[in-house]
């Protein structure tokens, strides 16, 4: 494999400036990993589904998981080997780092000296490399295969022979190999046959806090409570301001994901779309976005990634009063006594991936 042969799907910029390359299971080549084991620190969302995948396409694996971890029995059950991550790490040739973020560091160093000269320590998230967190030696490759989606439709999407899109990126290629073996990783999880965008460490890292502070958690959060504020302030019903502004949410949101936001203005009405035109950039105005070029800056400049390392050496003080504080919101109060009346609800949770949930709802 070598870039050239790469199937030439870009993704453009909006001024075309940068374009990514996406890789696919014919860009891979199995012979990078096959005779190689892979230790998947952690057995929580991703590392059941890196684990199985890999098991299934015939990868040596092992699950490193502490002692006393409720998942060591779940992944014995699932007929895998476990050992501590110190133990699987030695034994391994690529170590998957599965485990919490904020938990990687002391897990690196736990085990660091199971890393030999031409191993590779493998991320799905950034941060900790890219904030300097983890330091792994000149000697060892440093890669990411990434995801884009929870653990669980990564193992599904597996088992039924579809793909889950994914990013790839080196960040230390001290062996030669670190892309194709990366690349043979991501055909091995079942990445490779949807698509793999190659970014950095830095991008993917940096683009992940943006978009979960200023438009995916925060920003979709803060401003679905601030148009029900207005409405229920104004003398409307909790129950009416609830059905505007959240529940019709996922509606939009799905018309946008299937069809982007022309799709979404062609299916609601013509005076939906004349006043999302003229209003919506008066609510999201040049002061929202001066807001979130400085939410960027706190992410480029590492003050968010500080803050949140001190944050949770100190036990998470402030991080636990918001979290109190956002569940008190009475939002969630109207939203729960709604969703109890309405079978809609309970069929759209994650319990319907249950053959039987689903029938219970109905019945
Ligand atoms: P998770 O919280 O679902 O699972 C963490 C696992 O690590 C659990 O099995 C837990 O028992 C284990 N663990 C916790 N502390 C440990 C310790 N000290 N030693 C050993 N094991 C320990 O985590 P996740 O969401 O799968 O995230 C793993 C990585 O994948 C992170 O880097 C995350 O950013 C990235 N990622 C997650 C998603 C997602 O949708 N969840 C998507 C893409 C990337
Ligand atoms: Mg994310």
């Amino acid at each position: 494999m070598t870039p050239d042969t790469t199937t030439d799907d870009t993704i453009g910029t909006a001024d075309g400036a940068e374009r990514a390359t996406i890789y696919y299971d014919e860009d891979a080549d199995t012979s990078y990993i096959a005779e190689k084991t892979v230790a998947v620190l952690g057995y929580g969302s991703q590392g059941h589904a890196h684990a199985q995948n890999l098991a299934d396409s015939e990868v040596d694996v092992i699950v490193g998981l502490r002692e006393d971890s409720s998942s060591w029995s779940a992944a014995e059950d699932d007929g895998l080997d476990v050992r501590t991550p110190a133990e699987a790490a030695a034994e391994a040739d690529i170590v998957s780092m599965l485990v919490p973020d904020t938990v990687q560091p002391a897990v690196y160093e736990a085990i660091r000296e199971g890393l030999e000269p031409g191993n590779t320590l493998q991320f799905a998230h950034g941060f900790n490399i890219h904030y300097g967190q983890i330091r792994p030696p000149e000697d060892v490759d440093v890669t990411m295969i990434a995801p884009k989606s929870p653990g669980h439709l990564v193992r599904r999407n597996y088992e039924n022979r579809e793909g889950t899109p994914g990013l790839l990126a080196i960040y230390r290629d001290a062996t030669g190999e670190a892309k194709q073996e990366a690349l043979a990783y991501a055909q091995a999880i079942g990445c490779a046959r949807a698509g793999v965008v190659e970014t950095t460490f830095q991008e993917e890292t940096e683009t992940d806090l943006f978009g979960e502070q200023a438009v995916l958690c925060g920003g979709i959060a803060e401003l679905i409570k601030a148009g029900y504020e207005t409405l229920v302030d104004a003398g409307y019903s909790p129950e009416m301001a609830y059905f505007e502004c959240l529940n019709e949410m996922k509606l939009i949101v799905d018309l946008m994901y299937e069809g982007g936001i022309g799709a979404m203005y062609d299916s609601v009405s013509d005076t939906a779309e004349y006043g999302g035109l003229t209003r919506g950039r008066a609510v999201v105005d040049d002061h929202a976005r001066e807001n979130m070029e400085q939410v960027l800056e706190d992410v480029q400049d590492g003050q968010f990634a500080r803050e949140w390392i001190t944050e949770n050496q100190a036990n998470r003080p402030t991080y636990r009063q918001l979290r109190q504080q956002e569940k008190a919101h009475e939002i969630e109060a109207v939203g729960e006594q709604l969703r109890e009346l309405f079978a809609w609800a309970e069929e759209d949770s994650e319990a319907e991936d249950e053959e039987s949930d689903r029938e219970e709802v109905r019945a």
